[in-house]
């Protein structure tokens, strides 16, 4: 390189060349996402030579970004809100869990077919299994019936849980509670699915009370409600297992309530995150994500 660009060098991205591998996040707002730097990280360490980038879009660019996905030869990423259920109707084909939830978070292109799928209740459950915490045969009370909520109770059912109460504020969401409660009548018929408003308080009680798994899936903890639980610390016992998917705070107050308690488990939702981030990873690369090396990185990012 001539003088002007001494040192230029140095910066230059040396992974890029002729046949490197798109791969994308597609929403709005994406600016703020940790999806390229943890996935450009796991391509790196992997050897593959593929980049991951993200694109600013919204619903109405969808059918154009399914046709560019197609023409670039995009070989698969992500799909995140306002997106994701537009994007379940436009995959060519989409897993089980991905219909039942009307929605799709991840994709791969095999040979210019979009395959989508769905992976936060997934995740969640890797998350609970990671914990040591196995869901098949289990009765769980899950609270909430947004986007979060029905991937949960959706990949829950299908993973063979033996009850599913379903509790939800009486608001815009609550009829999506009863539709996921309707389908999964015709899909999980073993799985005994009940939808309960949440301000029916003795029944809530009751629900806990006879409950393995206890799960928020609503944004009640989150910040700024990080002072609120849906949950009366006088109903968590000893051998209850409590869950949240909310990450931020990482121990949200229910969760701390658990702890307090003595639950025999108490598992905040960054997990879930981490999980579901991976199983993408290895829904388009068809290997596993290498979780611990990106998790040292991330400690060391932090540290500087
Ligand atoms: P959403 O807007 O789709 O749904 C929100 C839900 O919370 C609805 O059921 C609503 O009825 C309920 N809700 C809100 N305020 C309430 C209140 N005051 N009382 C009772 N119920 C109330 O949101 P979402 O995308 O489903 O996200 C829900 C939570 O899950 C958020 O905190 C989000 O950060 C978290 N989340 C975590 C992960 C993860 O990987 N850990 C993934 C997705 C979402």
């Amino acid at each position: 390189m001539g003088g002007s660009c001494a040192g230029k060098e140095d910066i230059m991205e040396k992974r890029i060349d002729g046949r490197t591998a798109l791969y994308a996040l597609f929403g709005t707002p994406v600016g703020h996402s940790g999806s390229p730097a943890m996935y450009n990280f796991c391509f790196q360490h992997d050897g593959i030579n593929a980049a991951y980038m993200a694109f600013d879009v919204n619903v109405d660019d969808m059918e154009q970004v399914m046709k560019a996905v197609k023409l670039f030869n995009v070989r698969g990423g992500n799909f995140t809100m306002p997106v994701k259920n537009i994007a379940s109707q436009l995959c060519d084909e989409i897993t089980p869990a991905a219909r039942l939830v009307g929605a799709c978070n991840v994709f791969v292109n095999k040979d210019g077919r979009i395959c989508g799928d769905v992976t936060d209740g997934k995740g969640f459950i890797k998350n609970l299994q990671v914990n040591g915490v196995d869901v098949k045969g289990k009765k769980l009370v899950v609270l909430g019936s947004g986007g979060a909520a029905t991937a949960v109770q959706v990949s829950l059912a299908l993973e063979g849980v033996s009850e599913l109460a379903i509790f939800c504020r009486n608001d815009e969401f609550y009829p999506r509670a009863e539709g996921t409660a309707k389908k999964l009548a015709t899909e999980c018929p073993d799985v005994k699915v009940s939808v309960t408003r949440l301000d029916e308080s003795a029944k809530l009680k009751e629900a806990v009370d006879g409950c393995d798994i206890l799960v928020n899936a609503t944004s009640v903890g989150m910040k700024p409600m990080d002072d609120m639980t849906l949950i009366d610390p006088a109903w968590l016992r000893k051998d209850l297992i409590v869950a949240d998917t909310v990450y931020n705070p990482e121990k949200t107050k229910m969760i701390l309530d658990a702890e307090a308690a003595g639950c025999k488990a108490a598992i905040g939702g960054k997990g879930m995150l981490l999980w579901q981030g991976a199983l993408n990873y290895e829904f388009y690369t068809g290997r596993p994500m290498p979780v611990e090396e990106y998790q040292k990185y991330q400690a060391e990012q932090a540290a500087k």
